[in-house]
């Protein structure tokens, strides 16, 4: 395919995404958990610059702490990018510019994030235009959470989470995110969680040999997010990755508490965490927990859902 470039640079914004539900089967026999997800996009975006450049690079800055981001090609928008040059055939490289406000390794899949930008960015500069099922195809061989962060909006996912169908919401859901500064990797947490279920004898997910359980979003959820009803959607959240990821960091307890007692409809670890995130009625009320937390000196940041996945700002 011969491709030609089309802008200096382009201004791709992507969102970060919360779990409202997360349900973890088994582990399969290529290593991998099937999992079934709802995913919602989330006002908490990664801001990707790309230009065009002889070589792929990347620099990477942001409101959060970067200093565990790689700058090499271990970073996954650069690895999308790479992807994308070598599926269209592109001959040049580009410079990819990151600023990161998503917290890193923070469950909220702020890497996934980048991927998407990278993947929008360098498709519209190059003038690759190769359609939004062949990104999706490209994002899901980057990671599991990168074809949803190009999606955005609410949406089911399952097997390993890329396999999406949109799901309908009403109005909007306010959210008081609790970062924090030391992430949590993702691998390690399922394996704690693997760890956990071996011990109790098997938890949640049936452990005889030939029996698998295919895990489904409760339709509850589903009915909670097509009435627009936060309350609703406070009974049915769920996160099979909490237990584990507040085993390993028990101090997460006591911010959820306070945060629960604070006025908010429900807490919970955002994806592998170590990020919390409390569900409230309205804006007006995730504003006085977000004023709460603030004042019992945590950094807690106001965010509200879905919003678009992965779009050009600017070219
Ligand atoms: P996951 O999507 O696996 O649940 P997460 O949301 O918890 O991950 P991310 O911020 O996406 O966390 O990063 C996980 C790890 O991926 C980081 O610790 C980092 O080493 C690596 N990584 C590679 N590229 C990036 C990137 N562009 N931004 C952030 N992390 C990246």
């Amino acid at each position: 395919m011969t491709t030609h470039l089309v802008a200096d640079r382009v201004h791709v914004r992507a969102p970060g995404k919360l779990n409202l539900f997360f349900e973890v089967g088994d582990v399969q026999a290529d290593g991998y958990h099937d999992v079934a997800s709802a995913y919602q996009a989330v006002s908490l975006y990664e801001d990707v610059w790309a230009e065009p450049s002889d070589d792929f690079t990347v620099s990477i800055a942001g409101a959060v702490d970067v200093s565990g981001v790689p700058a090499d090609d271990r970073n996954l928008a650069l690895r999308a990018a790479r992807l994308l040059a070598k599926k269209t055939g592109h001959a040049g490289g580009v410079h990819l510019d990151i600023h990161k406000y998503v917290p890193v390794a923070g469950g909220m899949g702020g890497g996934s994030a980048d991927a998407a930008a990278a993947l929008v960015a360098c498709d519209a500069l190059w003038g690759t235009d190769v359609g939004t099922a062949e990104l999706h195809r490209l994002g899901a061989r980057l990671g599991a959470d990168v074809p949803f962060a190009l999606m955005g909006g609410t949406a089911i996912g399952t097997g390993r989470g890329d396999q999406l169908n949109p799901a309908l919401a009403k109005g909007r859901f306010d959210w008081v995110l609790l970062p924090t500064d030391a992430g949590l990797s993702t691998p390690e947490v399922y394996a704690h969680l693997d760890r956990l279920r071996d011990q109790s004898g098997g938890g949640s997910a049936p452990r005889e040999i030939g029996v698998r359980r295919t895990p489904e979003v409760d339709p509850g959820v589903l009915q909670a997010l097509r009435a627009g009803d936060p309350v609703a959607l406070a009974e049915r959240v769920r996160n099979d990755l909490q237990t584990a990821a507040l085993s390993l960091r028990p101090q997460l307890r006591d911010a959820l508490e306070l945060g629960d007692h604070s006025g908010a409809l429900v807490g919970m670890v955002s994806g592998s965490g170590p990020t919390l995130a409390f569900l409230t009625a309205d804006a007006e009320s995730a504003l006085e927990l977000q004023v709460t937390l603030s004042a019992a000196g945590m950094t807690a940041l106001h965010v509200h859902g879905p919003v678009a996945g992965a779009r050009v700002m600017s070219m």
